[in-house]
Order: C-alpha cells, then structure tokens, then sequence
C-alpha cells in the first residue's frame, strides 16, 4: 500500500493509473477503522481496479463545544488494518495540505434544505464541513465512484445530490450499515460510552426495529409509534434529537401515516446518550 502526505504525490501515482485505464475507487474516512469502513473498502474493491482511501479528521465539520480534539486518532492500527485489506493508496494530508490558508478563508460548499434538517439542524455547520471536505478530496483524488456508508445515511443523500448538482462524473454507491452482534451500529464514537452506556446502546436499533414492525403492520398516523418509542429511551436514558419517517428519495418529506410508509421510507433516529452522540437508521 503507497502512502502519500501531500496531494503532489499522490496524483502521481492517481495520473499513472489513469494513464493504464484503472478505474479508480474512493472511500473517506476519519480513521480510526473499524469493520464498518473496511466493509466499504470491500465493496470499493468490487467497482473499481484501485482503491484509494483517506483519513483526515476535517476540523471544518465540527462545531465549537464538539470533539473535534478528543475525536479518537488511531493512524498506526489504521495501517496495520487496511495492509489486510485491498487498499492500494492511503492519503494522509495534515490541516494544512487541506486548508493552506486556514479553514476559515477556504470556499465552502453549502447544501441547502437537504443539508438543514435532522443532524444538519442538531449540527449547524457539520454538513457544509461534509460538503466542503467530500468536494475537494473528489477533486483532488477525480475519482471513478466513491463509497460511502448508509450508516451516515443523510450525508450518502447529500453526497449524491452534490454530485448531481455539479455534474461531478462519479459513482456514489452505498455501503449497509455494518452492525456489533448486538445490533449497534459500529461507530468510533462508540468508545466514548461508558460500560454501562455500552449495554444500553444497542436499544436504539431495538426500537427501531420494533417500530419498522409496528408501522408496516398498523394502520393511520405513524407519529403516536414514534412517541411511544422516544418515551421507551428517553426511559432508558436517550435524549432524542429526532426520531422520524421520511422518504428515501427526499429526506425533507415526512412520511405520516402507516399506509404511506413502505420500501421507499426510511426510519431514522439521532440522540445522547450521555455525552455520546449516536445515529441509526433502518429502511421500512
Ligand atoms: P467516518 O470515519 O465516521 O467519517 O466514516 C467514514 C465512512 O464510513 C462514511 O461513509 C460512513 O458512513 C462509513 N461508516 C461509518 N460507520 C459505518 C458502519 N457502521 N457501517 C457502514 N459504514 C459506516
């Protein structure tokens, strides 16, 4: 696997496989790898003949009281990790490869509607980040497709919408969300709960199980199910920020009522549980 720090280097090596007819894969990442990100590079590998994947903890998706400096940074697992898998590349700029003027003075990318509701309205900013940070590691890397994880599922809409709005040539393709045998959604983030936070975790996806069955086998409004279920973990000890039906193809559209809710409405969920910040989605 090459390593490369700066952007030069790396489009070397990205222009002599371009130049060989390789179709070339992205998958970014924030590092720290865990069997949800290698799953993507699996499946990267599957639609193209080189796989480049990056780390880059991007400060610009972080709010102010966020954890952008405790955000768990784990570079050499990370290689060990991903020289089992088939990875060709690994870029790894600093702040400073990525932003040369500062963050601040850089051109940022904003996604509007789509980038303002459910973690972009508990986040203000954090999708602007995304935006920003996606587009200019597509630029840099020009991509053939890129994989992301519908884990993130809003980000993976967002993504795509980008794409379609600036005609970039590549392929988003979702990844499925890879799970802890106890059903939690893996996620760096998960080392930040506590032993016991850790045993009460997996309930979100619990609940949203749960709920699938219950909306697709009632009938009428869907929002009673919905508070039931906020009741049950707030119990438990979630804080919700949002639990909600939406459609697929547009994630501003409420889906209200059980007869409207089927395979093309998404079941999403966000919330506390005490300092850890947890997302979970299931499709209907
Ligand atoms: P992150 O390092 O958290 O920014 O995530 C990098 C990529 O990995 C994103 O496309 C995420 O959606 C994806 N990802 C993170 N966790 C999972 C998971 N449990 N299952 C599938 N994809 C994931």
């Amino acid at each position: 696997m090459h390593t490369f720090e700066t952007i030069t280097d790396l489009q070397t090596l990205l222009q002599q496989w371009r130049v060989q007819g390789q179709r070339i894969a992205l998958v970014t990442t924030m590092g720290n790898l865990h069997a949800g990100h290698l799953a993507l590079i699996d499946t990267a590998r599957q639609h193209a003949d080189k796989v480049v994947t990056s780390i880059y903890v991007n400060p610009l998706q972080f709010g102010p009281n966020e954890d952008f400096t405790t955000y768990p940074r784990t570079l050499e697992t990370d290689i060990a990790q991903l020289k089992q898998h088939p990875c060709d590349a690994l870029f790894l700029p600093s702040d400073n490869e990525i932003y040369p003027r500062g963050k601040k003075a850089h051109s940022q990318i904003y996604v509007p509607q789509l980038g303002e509701i459910l973690c972009g309205a508990d986040r203000p900013g954090f999708f602007q980040g995304i935006a920003t940070i996606v587009t200019k590691l597509f630029g840099i890397v020009k991509p053939d497709v890129a994989i992301f994880g519908e884990k993130d599922f809003q980000q993976l809409m967002l993504i795509k919408r980008l794409v379609r709005d600036f005609y970039f040539p590549i392929e988003i393709i979702g990844a499925p969300i890879q799970r802890e045998i106890d059903g939690l959604a893996m996620s760096s983030r998960n080392q930040y709960l506590s032993a016991a936070e850790r045993q009460i975790a997996p309930q979100l996806y619990q609940q949203l199980c749960e709920l699938r069955g219950a909306i697709l086998s009632g009938s009428g409004a869907i929002a009673p199910l919905l508070i039931q279920s906020k009741i049950k973990l707030e119990q438990l000890g979630f804080r919700i920020t949002y639990l909600t039906v939406r459609k697929i193809s547009d994630l501003c559209q409420m889906v209200d009522n059980a007869e409207q809710a089927s395979d093309n409405s998404i079941l999403l969920a966000a919330g506390y549980l005490g300092k850890t910040r947890l997302i979970d989605n299931i499709k209907l």
